[in-house]
């Protein structure tokens, strides 16, 4: 592992336009649950009945109380993998973050351009007439939460079964295609369409270097190497080397 760390900090030193995509993975150090994998929400709870745009339309409280409070997204804080983009953001290296992460911890660790791939949980949106408001600014002790007009409020996130926003995945292709090196940080690279970015950026000639403590669909097809670990540890010990040769 010492020599891929030190790969690593050697791609990220002759790198200038890096794009970080990453998933639940990087946020499980912050006492977010992940999907898939280890602990993930999947060991108990059917997909189908929590995350499906189905699910919500026919049972909004049941979603609002299983998923919405299992990811405990309201009260997480940044850990030393959101923090180590945050730095190399200030270094000059990572220009943009595209996150299928709703945590909003990104941005709380200071990355200032991040692509919310799949929306975000910070924002509520009223089923009826759209009208938004911010999570923090609402009263969610009533399951489900109402709207002045007496709609329900949902999560502005992407359920399975609907649409990626259009401008997030239009962004996300081009910075995909501009940049010369791709971290890939915790995500099991199975959702689509956000998978297929690390794809579009090795077609445009970048390097994609994947952080997980599993092997992806992407290890040994696309990616150039797997460090195999938990984030927050990897880009401290990245980010001590950079620090180092650069
Ligand atoms: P996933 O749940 O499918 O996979 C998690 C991945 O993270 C796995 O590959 C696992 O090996 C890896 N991982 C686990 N611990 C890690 C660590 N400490 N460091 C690095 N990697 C680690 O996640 P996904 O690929 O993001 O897809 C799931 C979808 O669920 C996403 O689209 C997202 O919208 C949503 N989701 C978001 C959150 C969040 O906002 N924090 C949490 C759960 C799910
Ligand atoms: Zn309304």
């Amino acid at each position: 592992m010492d020599d891929l760390i030190k790969q690593a900090a050697e791609d990220l030193a002759s790198a200038s336009k890096v794009t970080a995509l990453t998933g639940a993975g990087i946020s499980t150090e912050s006492g977010i649950p992940p999907f898939r994998g280890k602990g993930g929400l999947w060991e108990r709870y059917d997909p189908m009945e929590i995350a499906h745009i189905d699910a919500l339309m026919k049972d909004p409280a049941k979603v609002w109380n299983i998923l919405v409070k299992e990811m405990k997204v309201d009260t997480a804080n940044p850990n030393d993998g959101h923090r180590g983009l945050a730095k190399l953001e200030k270094m000059g290296k990572l220009k943009t973050v595209i996150t299928q992460n709703v945590d909003g911890l990104h941005q709380a660790a200071g990355n200032t351009d991040v692509i919310e791939f799949h929306g975000t949980f910070a924002w509520l949106r009223c089923m009826d007439c759209s009208r938004k408001y911010e999570t923090r600014e609402v009263d969610i002790s009533q399951i489900p939460p109402r709207c002045i007009c007496g709609g329900i409020l949902r999560p502005d996130a992407v359920f399975f079964g609907e649409m990626i926003p259009q401008d997030a995945l239009w962004r996300s292709r081009q910075v995909a295609s501009d940049c010369d090196l791709m971290l890939v940080v915790g995500t099991s690279a199975v959702v689509q369409p956000a998978a297929l970015m690390p794809i579009v950026a090795k077609e445009s000639g970048a390097k994609v270097v994947e952080i997980n403590p599993e092997k992806t669909p992407l290890t040994d097809e696309i990616s150039d190497y797997l460090i195999m670990g938990a984030a927050g540890d990897v880009m401290n010990q990245i980010i001590e080397k950079l620090e180092q040769i650069s």
